[in-house]
């Protein structure tokens, strides 16, 4: 694919082998290894005259038209002159602990916001402690606090940080962190679930490696879990998270690579109408007068709302709202039809969520607090249906408090 095309062409044609049998959707590759015609084709495959497959663990051709998919998106704009590649993995919590093993050795610190995805919190919390990699928090990673940080822990090898936050969808300047990370001799790892390629590309920003949940907008349809590492860096690549695919072994099944792929070919249509449905229920979620606090970067009332519209193209369908306590969020969720009550988010469909009893419900309440999460906030992943009928179904919901 030439780089001149826009990223709604990427989506659709990037990493689409043609195959000889001349099918017109790459086929699935659904085996664990491949044949060689006879010795001297092991060898030149070894010898990396020739490209080819071994073994799926090591590679796949439906995982590999997938990688080469988001890297394309991810890279739609990189202003480096290497080439950005991907490696996918079997759940978003695959490619994030492949991206951070890699990057760590003991004795090597890591920073981080205080609000993350749940899964990645107790990575780096609770498990990467057992190797003695150290972590500390700044809240939002603020400049000045992250500068003093990072000359306090001068081993810090590692910034991780998710824009927007969940779920309280606060936004942190990729490019400024970037800087400052990169001034102390540690990478950026960036967290682009939320966003997708579509709306936002660390790696332009300065960001060294972007992750991804593939589970959510990337499928977008809820029907697989996947993940993904995107960087420029070959050598972290190959032998850095990308051999943790071959060494720890979070390979995805190539079914699950080519839905994934199929989903991903309307990612920038799909996109479109979650951000304007989105924007639709922001604006009538925060003139109700039920709900006290509407969190969405679209708002000009958000605290970093310049912040989003400079370093996104769009400000995404999440949407975090505050009911004002625990009886009102539940009250409202019992109202709802149209929108599921379901952890995950991204999907065709709405989708709603209580952080306190169902995403963060093992985070102590204290700890909670310290993340601006509270008891009355629910979590709306906009979907892609017609955006007056979810307004009657937030009515509906918010009726019902
Ligand atoms: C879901 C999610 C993950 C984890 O992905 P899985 O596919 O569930 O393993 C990581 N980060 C964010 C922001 C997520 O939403």
């Amino acid at each position: 694919m030439s780089e001149k095309h826009q990223l709604a062409t990427q989506a659709v044609h990037a990493g689409e082998p043609h195959d000889p049998s001349g099918a017109h959707v790459a086929p699935i590759h659904q085996t664990s290894t491949f044949t060689f015609a006879d010795a001297a084709a092991v060898e030149s495959y070894g010898n990396g005259e020739t490209a080819g497959h071994m073994y799926s663990r090591g590679s796949n051709p439906t995982r590999q038209a997938l990688a080469a998919k988001i890297a394309a998106l991810e890279g739609f704009d990189y202003p480096g002159s290497e080439p950005v590649t991907a490696e996918i993995f079997g759940s978003g919590m695959g490619a994030i602990s492949a991206a951070l093993l890699g990057l760590t050795k003991s004795g090597d610190h890591v920073i981080t916001q205080r609000a993350l995805y749940g899964s990645t919190d107790h990575l780096i919390s609770d498990v990467l402690p057992n190797y003695q990699v150290t972590n500390t928090r700044v809240s939002l990673l603020d400049p000045d606090l992250l500068e003093q940080e990072l000359a306090a822990h001068p081993e810090t090898t590692v910034v991780y940080l998710e824009t927007p936050a969940n779920p309280t969808m606060t936004v942190i300047d990729i490019a400024r962190t970037a800087e400052l990370a990169h001034a102390h001799g540690a990478k950026v790892v960036v967290d682009n679930t939320f966003a997708t390629p579509i709306l936002q590309r660390p790696l332009t920003l300065g960001a060294d490696v972007v992750v991804h949940s593939t589970t959510k907008y990337i499928n977008g349809h809820g029907t697989v879990l996947g993940g993904a590492v995107v960087s420029a860096d070959a050598e972290f690549m190959d032998t850095g998270a990308g051999s943790m695919i071959r060494f720890v072994g979070a390979v995805p099944s190539p079914f699950d690579c080519w839905l994934t792929s199929i989903g991903l070919k309307t990612l920038p249509l799909r996109m479109k109408q979650h951000c304007s449905n989105a924007r639709v229920l922001a604006e009538f979620l925060e003139d109700h007068a039920k709900v006290q606090t509407t969190l969405w970067p679209g708002l000009a009332s958000h605290p970093q709302h310049a912040l989003a519209a400079q370093q996104m193209d769009d400000f995404g369908a999440m949407i975090t709202i505050d009911l004002g306590s625990y009886a009102a969020a539940t009250q409202f969720l019992d109202g709802l039809s149209i929108c599921s009550l379901a952890v995950s988010l991204g999907n065709v469909d709405t989708l709603v969520e209580h952080p306190a009893s169902m995403t963060h419900r093992v985070v102590p309440p204290e700890d909670r607090a310290a993340s601006g999460i509270t008891d009355g906030m629910v979590r709306i992943s906009v979907g892609i249906e017609d955006a007056q009928d979810l307004v009657t179904d937030l009515e509906s919901g918010l009726a019902n408090i």
